[in-house]
């Protein structure tokens, strides 16, 4: 049977400590006669794989191992199958297996959307624009009623009217509003808060108040405060970028935000790598989400053809409806300059590596032409095609986030005592990373799910349930207060 999360940890506690006095009394009796191990007992045992770990400073390899499962954790990887008990095995012969991919921004705006992150082998999201009902389903996943990669989320985004204003974001000016919303969002059960780019520099100074005296988390885009004329060639920003850094980010998003904010939008290298090296003493982790800024560079330069591509069939069509003119503006761009700012970021990217900002794979999934789950798979190309070895970025997807969750040694890794979260392949990631494309298996939460398991779950997400999308983004954006009547979703049916 299924367990909650704490009565798994709890659980395996009772295993571990059980097993280090097994283990002290094996070294008591080790000059003894020497009585036989008892064996160790689990769910299931994956045999004959190679495994690869992310934790260290390089590839921690494995060859021919086996691995035992139990209870949704790792409890063993040893090389012979010696004292190893299973339920279930599953032969593992030339596959890789890895951690699940954990994707650090996505927009989640239905469950059915769920399926295609685990069929690209994502096992954990971080979704950055959260509505009340993203709590309820982050406890279904947890519970085991619904399948899908388990899920944290900030609350709905704190903003300001400006520019980046948009109809989904909570919107404060005055401090007794960022004041109020930030109590809302406590109130709702989110720990996470989100800010954007036009917070006024009063509200977001309540905001960092109100979090700081209610121990919430705040990430998001570096608020730049109201933006006034000349801004950025001619003038400063209102809130400097440097002003910012300081305040505990968990982390900031987009790298093309950050050139914005942080160079006033040059695309100069050796500025860059000043930047870098203030954000790396700062220890501010960033999500460069390269995909979100090439993808409208790829629209640009298929005129629009990009936006019917094989997989965008599993982006939500209710909002998909709402970005119809952004995502035509996009195809009617001239596709050279956003060309050369897309390599710009790249190279900024492995700048940032090489500097030692700790980068998180991000990708903005869900919203524009950013596909559930290939969108991770694509980052990540992007990431070493900006420079990265497959290594670096994979550790990004893996280690990086488990360090800026505060779950370390829990999950993003394939060691005992890990989450059996995990992903198997035919072919080598280290080699050759576009091998993320087309993973051969998945142990979620210590379920094996085979390649056909995935294709099915892919093949659901395919199928929208457009009521319950309305019922989440208007009965979520109605609670904060929203105007939802401007999104004209009533008549949105397929
Ligand atoms: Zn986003």
């Amino acid at each position: 049977m299924r367990k909650s999360v704490s009565e798994v940890f709890r659980s395996n506690a009772r295993k571990w400590a059980g097993r280090a006095s097994l283990v002290f009394g094996a070294l008591l009796t080790a000059c003894a006669t020497q009585p036989a191990a008892p064996p160790l007992e689990g769910d299931l045992l994956i045999s004959h794989v190679r495994v690869v770990d992310f934790s260290g400073k390089a590839p921690d390899v494995r060859e021919d191992v086996f691995v035992l499962v139990d209870e949704g954790a790792i409890i063993a990887v040893a090389d012979t199958r010696e004292g190893l008990i299973a339920d279930a095995e599953q032969d593992a012969s030339g596959l890789t297996m890895i951690p699940g991919l954990t994707d650090m921004h996505v927009h989640i705006w239905d469950e059915a959307e769920l399926g295609a992150y685990l069929s690209w082998g994502v096992t954990r999201v971080r979704n950055m624009s959260g509505l009340p009902f993203h709590l309820t389903l982050a406890e279904q996943v947890e519970a085991g009623n619904v399948l899908g990669p388990h899920l944290v989320t900030t609350g709905p985004i704190l903003n300001s009217a400006g520019p980046n204003a948009q109809v989904n974001h909570q919107l404060v000016e005055t401090e007794e509003e960022a004041r109020a919303a930030v109590a809302w969002q406590a109130e709702q059960g989110f720990t996470r808060l989100k800010v954007y780019s036009n917070l006024t520099r009063e509200a977001y100074d309540a905001v960092r108040q109100e979090a700081e005296a209610r121990n919430l988390i705040v990430t998001g885009h570096t608020p730049e405060g109201v933006r006034g004329p000349g801004v950025p060639f001619e003038a400063p920003f209102d809130i400097a970028f440097g002003e910012v850094l300081g305040d505990g980010f968990e982390t900031i998003e987009h790298v093309e935000s950050i050139v914005w904010h942080g160079l006033s939008d040059r695309q100069d290298e050796a500025a860059a790598r000043a930047l870098a090296k203030r954000i790396a003493a700062a220890e501010v982790p960033v999500t460069p989400t390269l995909l979100a800024y090439h993808n409208l560079w790829r629209v640009a330069d298929t005129q629009g053809a990009a936006l019917t591509r094989p997989g965008t069939e599993m982006l939500n069509p209710v909002v998909q409806q709402t970005e119809r003119d952004y995502q035509e503006f996009w195809a009617s761009q001239p596709p050279g300059p956003a060309a050369q700012s897309d390599a710009f970021y790249g190279r900024v990217t492995k700048i940032f590596q090489e500097e030692g900002v700790m980068l998180v794979a991000g990708t903005d999934a869900g919203i524009f032409t950013n596909v559930p789950g290939l969108s991770m798979v694509d980052e990540l190309r992007l990431m070493v095609a900006g420079g990265l070895t497959p290594f670096e970025a994979l550790k990004s997807a893996t280690h990086a986030p488990s360090v800026v969750l505060d779950r370390e040694g829990l999950d993003g890794c394939a060691l005992e005592r890990c989450a059996a979260d995990l992903v198997l392949y035919a072919c080598d990631p280290l080699a050759d990373i576009s091998c993320l494309h087309v993973p051969d298996a998945m142990i979620r939460d210590g379920e094996w799910l085979s390649r056909e398991d995935l294709m099915a779950l892919r093949e659901a997400a395919r199928h929208h349930n457009l009521e319950r999308t309305q019922e989440n983004v208007l009965g979520g954006l109605a609670a904060q207060g929203a105007d939802v009547s401007v999104l004209g979703l009533e008549g949105a049916t397929e």
